[in-house]
């Protein structure tokens, strides 16, 4: 069933536990997750990104996205990730989406504010959750999958905790994204983390808070985010890389490679990306 953002979040919260958050920019990552989820009888969040516009165009696949969350058999949330524009934004909740994220994190502290503002405002009259962000999580330049891998983010661009609770008290979020040691994308150098800023962020804003780049952390360190803090936990990359290596595993292993039918290979990236969601989940509940 299709269910607000806040009433996955605010239960996470309590238990200490995150939810996944899964961009689905095809139909095979939107039932693979959902079927995950289903396999494990748990909520999950389906995202779509504003920079996979020109990949798959939210008017195509934003009505699939609602109509796999109201046929669940488990609570979906439908939200709009790194939204940079409040049309693009309205676009997505004219759609039924539960939540977006205005991310005007890139911009000077008072233009996110006001920015933030407009988001909830419009967000508030559907109904809807927004999710901002404050801090730098260094993101890829174009709408590909990986980041600049030479630059992990410095401390200095972390989310500061005073300056998160006045942001949180001025704009009236539901939940935020925070940086704290993660990158978008595949990381070619181990992560450091920074949890007691995780700790330190929660106990300032007492709001759930969000984690980007989670693809390639470890399942020790994710847990560790998870027990001070962290409740949406956004991933894609390595499911997409798992959905690639299912359909390559498909390949080598068949007889006669060149009479492979595309469906063959679109199950086969479903399955695999499914496997992925599914261990994914598991660590994100810690149990
Ligand atoms: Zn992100």
């Amino acid at each position: 069933m299709l269910v607000h953002l806040n009433e996955l979040l605010q239960n996470a919260y309590t238990r200490r536990v995150g939810i996944g958050a899964f961009n689905t920019p095809n139909l095979e990552a939107v039932r693979a997750t959902i079927a995950a989820a289903e396999a494990r009888g748990e909520g999950v969040i389906l995202q779509h990104a504003e920079l996979h516009e020109s990949v798959m165009p939210l008017s195509v696949i934003g009505p699939v996205m609602v109509a796999a969350a109201e046929n669940a058999r488990v609570p979906v949330a439908v939200h709009l990730d790194h939204g940079e524009h409040l049309d693009y934004l309205k676009r997505a909740l004219d759609l039924g989406f539960t939540s977006v994220m205005l991310d005007a994190s890139a911009r000077p502290y008072e233009e996110n504010v006001t920015m933030t503002k407009q988001a909830v405002d419009l967000a508030k009259s559907y109904g809807a959750a927004v999710e901002a962000e404050l801090g730098r999580v260094i993101r890829p330049a174009s709408g590909g999958g990986t980041d600049d891998p030479e630059n992990l983010p410095p401390d200095a661009s972390y989310t500061d905790p005073k300056m998160a609770k006045a942001f949180v008290d001025t704009t009236g979020v539901d939940c935020l994204a925070i940086a704290f040691g993660t990158a978008h994308g595949v990381y070619t150098s181990k992560p450091v983390l920074d949890v007691n800023r995780v700790a330190e962020v929660r106990e300032a804003v007492r709001l759930p808070l969000v984690m980007h780049g989670g693809s390639g952390v470890t399942d020790d360190e994710m847990q560790k985010a998870i027990e001070n803090g962290i409740c949406k936990i956004n991933y894609f990359t390595y499911m997409s890389l798992a959905g690639g290596e299912g359909v390559r595993t498909l390949i080598d292993g068949a007889e006669d490679p060149a009479g492979l039918r595309f469906d063959q290979m679109a199950q086969a990236a479903q399955d695999a990306m499914q496997a992925d969601v599914e261990r994914a989940m598991a660590v994100f509940s810690r149990g």
